[in-house]
């Protein structure tokens, strides 16, 4: 499974925001992004970007960045989402936040996306009793997401054990003792947690 390697600050640089791909540490004074926040390369800091075609590549490279998620499969989402009914860029938006990866990091059981998709490819989560270990499965509401039992022990857990705290959005529940969760209904565009212009993206790949 294909996966960007390279290092994730310089996308935070080069995406002229914060995406907290490193958990902790995009909390602390440690982040690289608050030292040092011009584009990476050598003309890095004087490079433009004002044109329309910059906007919407931009917004989409930092969307498929905050999820972790390579261009053909963040295309495929965005031509799932065109043959829903509704808005593309909403559909698109919710599709991708229904990932297995990203609701494992919402629920907290990781600290960051990268971290929640090592979790679910390592086959350390269930959902509804069933070992999944695919990154890309779309939940669905009434769904229950839970660590597997012989697996409730590993360190990873053990803070959200002791009652870690988490932001949890309004369509998941979660139990800390039992490290299970559930999709009580399917998120909305507002449970996005992040600021994304999604029309841009919709701009951009409807060319
Ligand atoms: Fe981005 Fe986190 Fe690195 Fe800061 S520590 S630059 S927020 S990935």
């Amino acid at each position: 499974m294909a996966r960007y390697t390279g290092s994730v600050c310089r996308l935070c640089r080069r995406e002229g925001a914060k995406l907290f791909l490193k958990g902790d540490r995009c909390y602390s004074a440690k982040c690289a992004y608050t030292h040092r926040m011009t584009p990476p390369g050598q003309h890095g800091a004087s490079r433009k970007k004002n044109s329309e075609y910059s906007l919407q590549l931009r917004e989409k490279q930092k969307t498929k960045r905050v999820y972790g998620i390579l261009e053909k499969q963040f295309k495929l989402y965005y031509e799932k989402a065109d043959r829903m009914r509704g808005m593309t860029g909403e559909n698109m938006l919710i599709l991708i936040e229904r990932r297995l990866d990203n609701v494992v990091y919402r629920l907290g059981l990781g600290m960051s996306r990268a971290q929640a998709r090592q979790i679910v490819n390592h086959g350390l989560v269930c959902v509804n009793d069933m070992n999944v270990n695919i990154p890309s499965y779309l939940v669905k509401a009434g769904d229950v997401i839970s660590v597997k039992e012989n697996k409730k022990d590993k360190a990873i857990f053990a803070d959200v054990k002791a009652g870690r705290s988490v932001n949890l959005p309004k369509w998941l529940t979660f139990d800390n003792e039992g490290l299970k969760g559930n999709v009580v209904a399917l998120p909305q565009r507002e449970d996005i947690d992040f600021t994304i212009a999604d029309h841009l993206i919709v701009e951009l790949y409807s060319k």
